[in-house]
């Protein structure tokens, strides 16, 4: 039986470490399969058998990475033993650039003429040794990699440092290698830097909880506080789990998982969210959800997961560095055979960046993603931001998505001799079960006019059509008109559907007993938010509806976008793989509620108008965890700047590797200056992608 473990690892700076952990963990045998995250520092492993974790461990060790200790592991992962590795390896870093420096110094000056070759004085072997040490840390990776079969990203100038102290020049050898942990130290600020953007927002997870027990109330971790704990909230305070408020009054800032400052207020009955800040007032909450099973846990893990589906672009650029490291070998060889220049041939393997071509996917999606996160839009992978950027088809659902979702019931009009009280109590018993807006506009009703429901016996939905259940020995049936022969006078209906209105018809053992009509609000914003959408070249908008033709047309007018009506949830999944085969790419806005099939077949399936409910988050691509139709265009401008800044990352890096490869093999290019450019690739990705991270 598989199961699904976490492993923490430290140590992992740039994408290619990514890679060779990857490799690690593959080849022991039993493991299913293997996801590493750069963000979260972390492995997502499928084994068949938990003995295989200590395995496991010791591979990611052998590679050359760590694993904090499973025993100090706590909910915030860094332990004690940890920040004394960190500081060893602060310390190690400082002795490298220090050293780096004043031998920096010591060349510039030599070749100046301010001062009389200083390096002279020291011996070869003593050069030797400095460089060894300085260049260590490295080192010791790319052996322990090839060891396992790996060429890493830093083979190719370690070769090139060898090749330099073969060659005698140990003073090159060593500004190689200073180099290296500049670039290596450059690569991680910028790993970091694009981390830290999920990483501010793992930090306000709630870490402890105050519960009453025993009649006690207590401060406790949050690893202990279990659901159907009583939780006080005090004023100010944070809301460590979701749950619902027992008692108390109080407005709450959600911006922790809606991106929207604006309090709400929240009173007994209400469900309120781990993370967010109970601004006034104090509460009692029964917990409902904890840690990683509330909102808010779900959340990071889907924003730490979205590394793990990979776009064409970052698949492509994967293929693309593994090819580039043999590419760089073979300029090498030809470059000595031609020239017989051992310092060109240095200059070659020691000019090219391989790193960057690795980093400059995944730091510009860490970066988007992350800022993303704090918006409140929750993209679950680099992939469907990629697919928005050049999405030219928008299919929209109706109920709940461009309107409200909360009908209201307009008309009761019951037939065959029924009272509308009796009307209304058997539509609201077989609804009973649905999730459907409209089921609950006419629960509502029955609530409002205090009828008393009958529970149903048996129950069944279908699909876009309606409900059915068995209420008092009779089937009953809530349904739309389509497909029915009723007696029911067609000026009736043609009048009520005229006013935008939806109608529901209810059967009796297949005999209509009367009809139900309901009206939906549209929201605001949406006219404005699609004419963004449309200046931003979307220019094929449908509404895709299961409601009848008029409600459909009066919408769609209004908006200025084409419709199609009374369609079953399949007739929305086949048009979204129509435009698809035709070769259109596709994005759907649904409420992730009975549209969810239509949203997985979409290229990017986006839930809107359900405030970050479970549904929505597990079955749309992309979630707006508040609703706001503005942050539609919002969110495919930021897709096409996102993919903007990678097509830079990847162009100058490009260009700067067929230049400097140039450069160097045809021995314009002196080795130490070559080792000073090999990072500036890694700078630029690090300044293009900062951009994603302005708000
Ligand atoms: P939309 O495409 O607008 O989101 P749905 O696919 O959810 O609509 O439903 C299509 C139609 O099916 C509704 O307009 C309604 O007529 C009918 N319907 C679906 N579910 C129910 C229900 N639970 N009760 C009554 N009518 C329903
Ligand atoms: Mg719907």
């Amino acid at each position: 039986m598989a199961s699904r473990i976490e492993i923490p690892i430290k140590g992992m700076d740039c994408a290619g470490c990514v890679k060779s952990v990857n490799q690690a963990i593959e080849q022991v045998p039993g493991v299913k399969s293997v996801d590493v995250l750069l963000s979260a520092e972390k492995a997502l492993i499928e084994i068949d058998s938990p003995e295989l974790i200590e395995e496991i461990e010791k591979v990611i060790v052998k590679a050359g990475y760590r694993v904090p200790d499973s025993k100090n592991r706590d909910s915030s992962g860094e332990t004690e033993a940890d920040e004394f590795e960190v500081l060893r390896q602060k310390a190690l870093r400082l002795f490298g650039i220090v050293f780096g420096a004043i031998l920096l110094i010591v060349v510039a000056g030599e070749w100046f003429g301010l001062f009389d070759s200083v390096t002279a004085f020291i011996p070869f072997e003593l050069g030797v040794v400095l460089v060894l040490l300085m260049g260590y840390p490295v080192f010791r990776k790319v052996v322990l990699s090839a060891m396992q079969g790996n060429v890493t990203v830093h083979a190719l100038m370690t070769v090139g440092a060898l090749a330099a102290l073969i060659a005698g020049e140990w003073v090159t050898s060593a500004i190689v290698v200073f180099f290296m942990r500049t670039g290596d130290f450059i690569e991680t600020y910028t790993t970091n830097k694009a981390r830290n953007a999920v990483r501010s927002l793992t930090d306000i997870a709630p870490k402890t909880a105050c519960v009453i027990r025993n009649g006690q109330e207590t401060d406790i971790p949050i690893s202990e506080v279990r659901t159907g704990d009583k939780i006080v909230v005090r004023p100010g305070g944070q809301i460590p789990v979701d749950g619902v408020v027992l008692e108390g009054y109080a407005t709450v800032n959600q911006s922790a998982i809606t991106g929207e400052s604006m309090p709400v207020e929240v009173e007994s009955g209400s469900s309120v969210y781990a993370a967010t800040i109970a601004e006034g007032g104090r509460l009692l909450v029964k917990a409902s959800a904890v840690g990683r099973d509330s909102t808010f846990g779900r959340i990071i893990r889907m924003i730490e997961e979205a590394e793990t589906s990979r776009g064409p672009v970052q698949r492509y650029a994967d293929q693309f560095s593994a090819w580039y490291l043999p590419v760089v070998a073979l300029v090498a060889v030809i470059t000595y055979l031609l020239s017989r220049d051992l310092m060109a041939t240095v200059a070659v393997l020691v000019v090219a960046c391989s790193c960057a071509f690795a980093l400059a996917t995944p730091i510009a999606l860490l970066a988007s993603i992350g800022s993303c996160a704090k918006k409140g839009l929750l993209i679950k992978g680099g992939k469907y931001l990629e697919k928005l950027a050049k999405a030219d088809v928008l299919l929209i659902d109706k109920t709940g998505t461009l309107t409200f979702g909360q009908p209201e019931i307009t008309d009761i009009i019951p037939l065959n001799g029924l009272s509308s009280g009796e009307l209304l109590i058997y539509a609201a018993s077989t609804e009973q079960y649905s999730e459907h807006p409209l089921a609950r506009a006419v629960i509502e009703k029955a609530r409002n006019l205090n009828l008393v429901l009958i529970k149903p016996d048996q129950f069944e939905s279908m699909p876009g059509v309606g409900v059915k259940a068995v209420i008092d020995e009779s089937v009953i049936t809530v349904s739309n008109l389509r497909n029915t022969n009723t007696n029911i006078d067609q000026k009736v209906i043609d009048k009520l559907e005229k006013q935008g209105k939806t109608l529901m018809l209810i059967q009796q053992n297949s005999i209509p007993v009367g009809l139900l009509a309901a009206r939906d609000k549209e929201r605001n914003e949406i006219g404005a938010a699609l004419d963004m959408v449309k200046e931003l070249g979307i220019k094929k908008i449908e509404l895709l509806t299961g409601d009848n033709k008029e409600v459909a047309s009066s919408l769609a007018d209004k908006l200025n976008i084409d419709f199609r009506a009374e369609l079953l949830p399949e007739d929305k999944i086949r048009i979204v793989k129509q435009y698809q085969e035709k070769g259109h790419t596709v994005v759907m806005i649904g409420d992730g509620i009975n549209d969810s099939p239509a949203l997985a077949q979409a290229d990017t399936g986006i839930a809107i108008g359900t405030t970050g409910t479970d549904i929505a988050i597990e079955t749309a691509h992309i979630t707006l965890m508040r609703d706001d139709w503005l942050l539609i265009p919002e969110l495919i401008r930021t897709a096409r700047k996102t993919m903007n800044v990678i097509k830079g990352n990847f162009g100058f890096t490009t260009l700067y590797n067929v230049v400097g490869l140039t450069l160097a093999a045809f021995g314009f290019l002196p080795p130490v200056l070559a080792a000073a450019a090999h990072s500036l690739p890694d700078i630029g990705i690090l300044f293009n992608s900062s951009r994603l991270l302005e708000r």
